[in-house]
């Protein structure tokens, strides 16, 4: 029985099929199977201890290897280093949710697959784009709201009640890490949030059941007492990010030392910039997510399980030792 893995091998060993190569748990045999780039995909006995990182892969003393992406799960490594973090930080994403039944919801063939995302220029200028945008969020909101933070919003509050998370970033706007319990000062929604509306005349913010239940009683487009129209407060396109709200993330991402992406396919900048960010700056790099990532080159771990198994099993790791 082998598993799998993602390696990329120096040139001069890419004649050889087949490794023996010897860790820390033990020895076993390594097979080549396919060359894709200077990658290989490679099988290999479990058991074997693969090291990523910097430290690369090394064969009977000869380092071998540069980089190294196992696609088993390291949760031990994760955890030991997690646990003498000084400045561990988090970027969520979409997959965080996934397991709580909120889809991507313009993922192919999904309901709203053909729906145009609205500008928020377009929101500004016209009634029909308004009222466009409210019956897509309108929609939407009803299908968060039935959702319930899963095991992995929950791994991450305790982590983070427990100290273990310095600072918590998601690009989700469902709400459910607040839902979950995550501190609010160790939390920043970079793409706004869908559970409070903001008025883009007055400014005024309010919880979203202000303006969903005049919504769902048939007004196309909410309005504030001042007049102006409520909108849900998320980063519409063309909108630009809380500038304060992307400094701080941007500035704890040079400060960590650990930064663990979970459920991000790091497709969507700036926010993605964390992770080169935090790479420059020395930290080890943590990659919790079922898709390949532009930046998995730059992980010490990638863990393609799904992160409601592997976020608690990391949390529990992580708080039955002693922190530090
Ligand atoms: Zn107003």
């Amino acid at each position: 029985m082998y598993q799998e893995a993602r390696i990329v091998v120096c040139e001069s060993l890419l004649g050889d099929l087949t490794f023996r190569i010897f860790e820390r748990m033990g020895c076993g045999a390594l097979v080549l199977t396919e060359r894709i780039g200077n990658g290989l995909t490679a099988l290999f006995t479990p058991g074997i201890h693969l090291e990523g990182g910097s430290r690369g892969l090394t064969f009977a003393g000869r380092r071998v290897s540069d980089t190294l992406v196992p696609t088993q799960e390291p949760l031990e490594d994760i955890a030991a280093a997690w646990r003498g973090a000084r400045m561990p930080v988090v970027l969520t994403g979409a997959g965080l949710s996934t397991a709580s039944g909120i889809p991507d919801f313009r993922s192919p063939g999904g309901r709203w697959s053909s729906y145009r995302p609205v500008t928020i220029a377009e929101f500004l200028a016209s009634e029909d784009a308004r009222a466009a945008y409210w019956r897509y969020k309108g929609e939407t909101w009803q299908v968060i709201c039935r959702a319930e933070p899963n095991a992995a919003h929950r791994a991450l509050a305790a982590l983070a009640r427990a100290d273990r998370i310095a600072l918590l970033v998601t690009q989700n706007v469902d709400g459910l890490h607040e839902r979950s319990g995550v501190p609010r000062d160790r939390l920043i929604t970079i793409h706004g949030t869908d559970a409070e509306v903001e008025c883009l005349s007055c400014g005024r913010r309010e919880p979203r059941a202000v303006a969903q239940a005049a919504w769902e009683s048939g007004t196309a487009v909410p309005r504030c007492d001042c007049g102006g129209p409520w909108k849900p407060a998320t980063i519409s396109f063309g909108q630009a990010l809380v500038p304060g709200d992307l400094q701080r993330a941007f500035a704890a991402a040079r400060a960590a030392d650990l930064l663990v992406v979970a459920g991000s396919s790091l497709a969507v900048g700036p926010i993605n910039e964390m992770v080169p960010l935090a790479h420059r700056a020395g930290a080890r790099i943590a990659i919790l997510t079922a898709s390949e990532t532009p930046y998995d080159g730059l992980a010490t771990w990638k863990v393609s399980a799904r992160v409601e198994v592997v976020l608690p099993a990391v949390r529990a790791r992580v708080l039955a030792a002693p922190a530090r």
